[in-house]
């Protein structure tokens, strides 16, 4: 998701005097508008088989930044045609309250996915909080049962960001079966979840951390590299190797002689001569996280409707 205030893809000439090669940006925004233009077209579907998909999305506290992602989250629902239910709890809430109203969610059959925005404030549970929402509302694929299931390689609700840059790859590289990824980071989130999608996409996959040794030189190796650390232009071209496909998930605000703006985990500038391609930030793997979210979302209330009618044909032929 793009910060408050993020700027537009990089334009040409701003690789510090050098053009940038256009044929080698991965357009993350062109992309998500693709996605997103599905979506529309799987929405308007439902609508007419008089499913109206609907996403709660709840908000806890007033941070800035998630207050942004909210509105954005909302504002792209609307746009699709998914009707969004917004629940702005106060920063004092405790979980148990927070869980009285998963469980009510979980239990309106008029909401498909729920929406749990991220980070809580400290003294709830997010972990307690995350489990109570029910798997096959979990838009987000934090529950532990749609994590099991997609380190089983099964067909479950997968976290959104992870998701984007596979497609990004996908539309990239075209067949990944065989390609070495790296990824750089572990997180629940991003790193781990990322893992997994490349496995079952048949990528032969290397997880670097925070204590790996010679984190450098492995990350020389990859074919593909997904960068999800955290910190500003960390890798630059000596972790690449030629023609690498890298995908930057990283978001870090940084000052730039006394001006804010927003770079990567890679360094950019450095890169760009030695990739094959690279997604720019802000402008890659961003928008395709919302748009992700309103895939899940669709998802998630296909497969509920589907439920709900094997179920009343279980009981109709149970009756009859
Ligand atoms: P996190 O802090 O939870 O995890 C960071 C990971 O990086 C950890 O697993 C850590 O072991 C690893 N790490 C730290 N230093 C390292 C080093 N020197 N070498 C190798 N690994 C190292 O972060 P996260 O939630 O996974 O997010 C990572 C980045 O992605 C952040 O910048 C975040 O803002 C961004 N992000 C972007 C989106 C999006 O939509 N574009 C979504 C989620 C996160």
């Amino acid at each position: 998701q793009v910060p408050p205030g993020a700027p537009s893809l990089p334009q040409s000439g701003q690789n510090g005097g050098v053009p940038v090669s256009a044929h080698k940006l991965i357009d993350g925004k062109a992309a998500a508008a693709r996605v997103l233009l599905q979506v529309r077209e799987d929405v308007a579907r439902l609508h007419g088989q008089a499913i109206q998909p609907a996403l709660a999305v709840i908000l806890v506290g007033s941070d800035p930044a998630s207050q942004v992602y909210v509105r954005n989250k909302i504002l792209r629902a609307e746009e699709v045609g998914i009707r969004s239910v917004e629940h702005r709890l106060p920063s004092d809430t405790s979980t148990e309250q927070l869980l009285i109203l998963i469980g009510q969610l979980n239990a309106d059959p008029a909401i498909h996915g729920i929406l749990l925005q991220l980070p809580l404030p400290a003294q709830m549970d997010e972990l307690r909080a995350l489990e109570a929402i029910a798997p096959d509302k979990d838009v987000d694929g934090f529950h532990s049962q749609n994590v099991g299931g997609l380190s089983q390689g099964r067909a479950v609700l997968t976290p959104c960001t992870p998701s984007g840059c596979l497609y990004l790859l996908e539309q990239t590289c075209g067949d990944l079966r065989g390609k070495h990824a790296v990824v750089i980071g572990r997180s629940n989130i991003v790193g781990k979840p990322m893992a997994a999608l490349l496995l079952k996409a048949d990528c032969s996959v290397t997880v670097l951390h925070s204590r790996s040794h010679d984190a450098q030189a492995l990350c020389r190796q990859a074919d593909i590299v997904i960068a999800a650390v955290g910190r500003a232009r960390l890798i630059d071209a000596s972790w690449l190797k030629p023609g690498a496909v890298v995908i930057d998930v990283g978001i870090n605000r940084i000052d730039d002689d006394g001006r804010s703006r927003l770079v990567g985990d890679v360094d950019f500038d450095s890169a760009l001569p030695h990739v094959a391609a690279i997604t720019p930030v802000p402008g890659g793997v961003g928008p395709m996280t919302i748009a992700f979210l309103m895939k899940n979302t669709v998802a998630a209330a296909l497969a509920q409707h589907h439920a709900l009618r094997s179920q009343s044909e279980a009981v109709c032929h149970s009756i009859y």
